[in-house]
């Protein structure tokens, strides 16, 4: 029997990680457990049904990361003494993923860590996520990396062991999503736009709504939907800066999945901050423009599936008329899909921990 305890807080390792923990449920040869830090208690609540989550750890105090990393690993301590693990399994860069990894490395406990190798090389952006997902890859004993690039920045860290190409498992959801619902007419001049990280929160994110504004008055035709993240600071910051109505925008709560993804299929453009976002309209061939000044989906540059207009949007203007233009090559989109793994991701990460596991264990 493999005790396998998987620790998430945030909506997209839900969503990377729901996949993988339903196929493992079914198999006798594990018993899985499910912490909740809460890190998003707003946005999870939504998403995650409550039978899901085995421990919930209701934590509190988002704002101040050293103190919800500190708060973490004590609830954690206090867990454990009553509970093991053979292995604790994280997803990608959050404070969740940070807090449990360092309490998994103190205690002993092998650490799987899903989504490792995406690298900017600058601690400071995304901050504090480039911190985190480096400091998860020194901890971790398992890595599933999501494509090549990652698994060569681990190599040239020096991580060699146990790295497992698998892909993303955030689009097998959209796979199975677009399989399953007609073709979405896309709405001309339609603009898509989500934006929650820090970087954008400083003085970026208000620098970032007047270029969209002057976009918007100078070309009418044009709208844009935008579901908002429950970050309180960028509430604040959204409200302040549209005291006056502009019929151009439309603004909603964080939308269910499916919607989410039906509102994507039929927007023209997406712009984004969001690494799960800008991973899903690359891969259904939106022209997608990064909001950010530095992307450690690297390969999104490199294969022209989106660009950068930086975290102020100074580039919004000459990107969003680049793209009525042009389109995206759909051959980039194909070695992008591949990259991601098609579809497939979940049932590969299923495999490898299936089979890879229980040896594993025996040698520890
Ligand atoms: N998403 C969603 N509803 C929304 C906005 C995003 O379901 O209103 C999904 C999106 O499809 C993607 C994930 O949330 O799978 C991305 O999460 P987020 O942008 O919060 O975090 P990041 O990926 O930047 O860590």
């Amino acid at each position: 029997m493999i005790n396998l305890c998987f620790v998430f807080g945030t909506r997209p390792e839900y969503l990377k990680i729901v996949e993988v923990i339903k196929k493992l449920k079914n198999n006798k040869k594990f018993k899985i457990k499910i912490l909740s830090s809460n890190q998003q208690k707003n946005i999870i609540k939504k998403y995650v049904d409550k039978n899901f989550i085995d421990i919930d750890l209701k934590l509190k105090n988002f704002d101040n990361d050293a103190i919800f990393v500190s708060k973490l690993i004590k609830k954690l301590n206090l867990i454990f003494q009553n509970f093991s693990a053979d292995f604790l399994f994280v997803q990608g860069d959050t404070n969740t993923a940070y807090g449990a990894s360092l309490f998994g490395f103190f205690k002993n406990i092998p650490v799987i860590h899903l989504e490792a190798g995406l690298r900017t090389y600058d601690l400071y952006n995304p901050f504090p996520e480039e911190f985190i997902r480096q400091n998860i890859s020194k901890i971790a004993k398992i890595h599933f990396a999501q494509n090549k690039s990652s698994k060569i920045n681990l190599k040239n860290e020096g991580i060699f062991k146990n790295v497992f190409v698998v892909g993303n498992p955030g689009v097998d959801h959209l796979v199975r999503y677009v399989k399953e619902n007609k073709k979405q007419k896309i709405i001309k001049n339609s603009i898509l736009v989500t934006m929650h990280r820090r970087e954008s929160i400083n003085s970026n994110l208000e620098k970032f709504i007047h270029n969209l504004k002057v976009f918007l008055k100078n070309n009418s035709e044009f709208h844009v939907n935008w579901p908002l993240h429950t970050n309180p600071n960028i509430l604040m910051k959204i409200k302040k800066s549209f005291k006056k109505n502009m019929n151009q925008i439309r603004f909603s709560e964080p939308l269910e999945y499916s919607q989410f993804q039906k509102l994507m299929l039929s927007s023209q453009i997406v712009i984004t901050d969001s690494g799960g976002v800008q991973e899903e309209a690359a891969f259904l061939g939106k022209p997608l423009l990064i909001a950010r000044d530095k992307t450690e989906r690297i390969d999104i540059i490199n294969l022209k599936v989106g660009t950068l207009i930086n975290a102020d949007g100074a580039k919004l203007h000459q990107k969003i008329n680049y793209y009525v233009k042009n389109k995206i090559d759909p051959i980039n989109t194909k070695r992008w899909r591949n990259n991601q793994g098609f579809g497939n991701s979940s049932t590969k990460i299923y495999d490898i921990l299936n089979n890879f596991l229980p040896k594993f264990k025996n040698k520890q």
